[in-house]
């Protein structure tokens, strides 16, 4: 057969289009990627025609087969792109990558229906007049944080951001020099300082600093007393920090204000959990603290917004700032936001309708029955991997309590026909991604970060990779 006659047996797009496969593969992608994957895959059938590629036994039936399956392997790389839910094996429970925290179920179904809707995000119901989007919380975070006032932004770097603009913009504000943090990506405090329009006055040292040491440090230019959470490193050793009270005491005697970047922002005491060091912010606004800016999506586990609480008159001067404007919240955000709130503020199962909470605070037995769930579910793979449960540990993750390991229990695959890494990549790849660690040659799944409704379509995952199939 010449390759003329072999392209005769290529179909045209159109006809490819009117195939009930690829019907199915327009349903899940969209029909102009459908048509364009087509169009390319086609045209590099043809070249591969013209390039000898196929020989005398090549059928119009069998190039279809072909096509079709090219067809979806592209669509399902291009599709990675997209937004997905995957299944977090990391054990990081606040995985910013991963998107932090996923919020809790009764948020989800708020959001739902209200997202596609008008809502009275600044309107005043009662009085028929405009109000205010930051009236929709101000109840829940006074009432849950002790607070007077607050305002909602973007994220907390937003908050900490506009603080330092509305409150000491061309004026000084004081930090330890053991607070000087970097969060990450490009958040450090001295540079948002400098782009808050604040001059940065550091005082004592990277282990100690004294009461002694801010109170020498002020002057007429001080317009802020700055404390920020060491949330993702810890200084040990021969240390002292000044307390809350101490610096929010000097303050009140000096009319400065102060204020405290508490980074993730905890409403209820995990100590009894073992995960202790992260001040829960109604103890930083006990303790006197006039302004604390805090996470949403951090150990609040709601969405991504930063919030600032604290006295009534520094929120309105926060509030009027035009960078107010700038780092406003949407409305989505909010209605996530409101609605976690309220699970703190009725206070009951709080534990268990945050998700982030719940993960922490889930006994190892409980972990322990998750993996053996998961073993049960993959006992086809025997024959492609040794599997075990062992003790492994978790982390809080999102910078949050560096040095906390809590207990869990991991699946450890190792597997006998493939490499460790080529595992891992096919379930980063599958279906529903699949996102583990490699420890010593073997891939550990914590199922700590798995929800128990993923169970089964994580066995699918590790089944089909492991069987040489893709996980598809
Ligand atoms: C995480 C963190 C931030 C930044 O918060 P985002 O919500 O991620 O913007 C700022 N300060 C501290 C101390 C933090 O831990």
């Amino acid at each position: 057969m010449n390759n003329k006659k072999l392209l005769r047996l290529l179909p045209s797009v159109d006809q490819m289009l009117r195939k009930p496969e690829v019907a199915g593969l327009i349903e899940q992608y969209a029909r102009v990627t459908v048509t364009e994957s087509l169009r390319e895959i086609l045209q590099e059938t043809r070249d591969r025609v013209m390039d000898g590629g196929f020989d005398e036994s090549a059928t119009a039936t069998g190039m279809e087969e072909g096509i079709v399956e090219a067809l979806a392997e592209r669509l399902r790389r291009k599709g990675l792109g997209r937004l997905k839910e995957v299944i977090n094996g990391t054990g990081v429970v606040i995985h910013t990558n991963l998107g932090r925290s996923p919020v809790p179920e009764s948020a989800v179904a708020d959001l739902s229906r209200l997202a596609g809707r008008y809502i009275n995000l600044e309107y005043n119901l009662q009085r028929g007049v405009r109000g205010s989007r930051h009236d929709l919380v101000r109840d829940l975070v006074c009432g849950t944080t002790g607070a007077e006032d607050c305002i909602v932004v973007n994220n907390n770097a937003a908050a900490v951001l506009l603080t330092l603009s509305a409150m000491a913009s061309g004026k000084e504000a004081i930090v330890s020099r053991g607070e000087l943090v970097e969060i990450g990506g490009s958040f450090r405090i001295p540079e948002v300082m400098e782009q808050g329009g604040a001059r940065l006055v550091e005082v004592g040292t990277t282990n100690k600093t004294y009461i002694e040491d801010y109170q020498k440090a002020i002057g007429e230019d001080t317009a802020m007393l700055l404390k920020v959470h060491t949330s993702n490193y810890r200084i040990c050793g021969f240390t002292d920090e000044v307390s809350r009270q101490e610096l929010a005491s000097l303050g009140r005697k000096r009319g400065i204000p102060v204020v405290e970047d508490l980074g993730s922002g905890v409403l209820v005491h995990l100590e009894e959990y073992g995960i202790i060091g992260e001040p829960t912010v109604q103890d930083s606004i006990k303790s006197g603290i006039d302004i604390v800016t805090f996470s949403g999506d951090k150990l609040l586990g709601a969405s991504q917004a930063g919030i600032i609480a604290g006295k009534s008159k520094y929120i309105k001067r926060i509030a009027k700032h035009p960078l107010a404007r700038a780092v406003r919240v949407d409305r989505l955000t909010l209605a996530v936001l409101e609605s976690t709130l309220r699970i703190y503020a009725q206070g009951e199962r709080v534990l268990d309708r945050i998700p982030v909470l719940n993960m922490l605070t889930i006994p190892v037995s409980t972990l322990e029955q998750r993996a053996e769930r998961l073993m049960e579910l993959v006992t086809d793979i025997k024959a492609y991997a040794k599997v075990t449960i062992e003790k492994e540990y978790s982390q809080v993750g999102g910078g949050a309590l560096p040095l906390e390991r809590i207990e869990t229990r991991v699946l450890t695959i190792e597997p006998k026909e493939m490499a460790v890494n080529e595992l891992e990549k096919g379930l980063r790849m599958a279906k529903t991604p699949v996102i583990g660690r490699i420890v010593r040659d073997r891939y550990l799944i914590d199922v700590r970060t798995v929800f128990d409704e993923q169970l089964p379509v994580l066995a699918g995952m590790l089944i089909g990779v492991l069987s040489g199939g893709d996980g598809s």
